[in-house]
């Protein structure tokens, strides 16, 4: 037997949402970020599948080295860089460009003594406060870079935004031009955009765009849904309905038995859960597609299970497909009705769902 729970990914609509990165920065060069296993999409197809891309970017070495191994040979981007001089070893050995984001990596590829040298992207903190060396720092880093001869020469410099995904938050533009102003005569290319910015912030796209989750299909924007941009979804989540029951009124469902049947009702049971993935978080109420209709989740998310309330569904028969989010239904509702992003819900999918490609 098949397993019920299924993401089906379109990797034509991957594909096509690429095409709408290129068409927001048209001059752009596109760096796909494909980090946390492609968005949870699955990192190598993703990749394959967006082989017109000019480079990939990953979070992790384990993921550019997985990459490689699987004979990807574009440009590839470490976004946290190297921690220690074997890591910096294993990106010469692999020709992985890294992230310069602090003055103790660039002391590390001072003393080091590689055969080729590394590529490297520095990044600046314009505000986010996380990763990235001080703006006051900037000239001296790039100084020290450019004549260190482990570094490659052409630098780009790259900083990340804090509150894109409010397209009216100001503290986006004052990020921007800090950015530009510090950036500006350095003689390096640039790079800040992410999705949101890609989609809000034309004059933020620069030399290299970053897109993540527009790639995917999901809106980068709190309260905002991705096929008002034009994207199309590429992960649909859903697995099968496998018992309906009927209850009596006041009966309760499940675990805590926190939910109690208004009337004598139908219940359906659909194979899905927390350990695949879907939020324990999601809240009564929470749409599931079945048979194109949009039936409410009672009571709460079991490991394994959900319920779904079919009052208004009566034609549901045992084996029907649930959709739990994907086409017809907005993983950005799903996420907002879990009090999460997105982001979380795509890459949290686990490796106990099977995954299948539209192409
Ligand atoms: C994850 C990441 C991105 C992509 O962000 P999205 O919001 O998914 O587009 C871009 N740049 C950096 C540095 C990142 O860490």
């Amino acid at each position: 037997m098949t397993r019920a729970a299924e993401a089906s990914i379109d990797l034509q609509a991957l594909q096509y949402n690429l095409q709408q990165v290129r068409r927001h920065a048209k001059s752009a060069q596109v760096m796909a970020v494909i980090k946390a296993n492609g968005y949870g999409h699955g990192m190598l197809r993703v990749a394959q599948a967006l082989s017109s891309s000019d480079a990939f970017a990953v979070a992790k070495i384990e993921e550019a080295l997985t990459l490689r191994n699987a004979g990807i040979t574009k440009p590839i981007l470490l976004l946290e860089g190297f921690s220690d001089s074997a890591e910096l070893d294993q990106l010469q050995r692999h020709g992985v460009s890294a992230v310069v984001h602090h003055p103790s990596q660039i002391e590390q590829l001072e003393q080091a003594s590689l055969v080729h040298p590394v590529e490297v992207w520095l990044k600046i903190d314009t505000g986010m406060h996380r990763l990235g060396i001080a703006i006051e720092q900037l000239d001296s880093s790039l100084k020290r870079l450019k004549g260190c001869r482990n570094v490659a020469d052409s630098i780009v410099v790259m900083s990340h935004f804090a509150n894109a995904d409010d397209r009216s938050d100001p503290r986006t533009e004052t990020q921007l031009k800090r950015f530009i102003n510090a950036t500006k005569g350095c003689g390096s290319l640039r790079s800040i955009a992410n999705s949101a910015a890609i989609l809000a912030h034309p004059q933020s796209h620069q030399a290299w765009v970053r897109p993540g989750i527009m790639l995917y299909g999901a809106s980068p924007f709190i309260k905002g849904l991705a096929i008002d941009d034009g994207l199309k979804p590429v992960m649909t989540l859903s697995s099968k309905l496998i018992a309906i029951n009927h209850y009596k009124k006041g009966n309760a469902l499940g675990y805590g038995g926190s939910w109690r049947c208004p009337e004598d009702m139908a219940v359906g049971v659909v194979a899905i859960g927390y350990g695949d993935g879907y939020p324990r978080a999601a809240r009564a109420g929470t749409p599931v597609v079945i048979d194109g209709a949009r039936v409410p989740l009672i009571g709460r998310v079991s490991m394994d299970m959900i319920a779904v309330d079919l009052r208004t569904l009566p034609s549901a028969a045992i084996g029907d497909r649930a959709i739990l989010w994907g086409g017809g239904l907005a993983v950005e509702e799903i996420a907002e009705c879990a009090q999460t992003i997105p982001y979380e819900l795509l890459c949290r999918v686990t490796e106990r769902v099977r995954f299948t490609e539209v192409k």
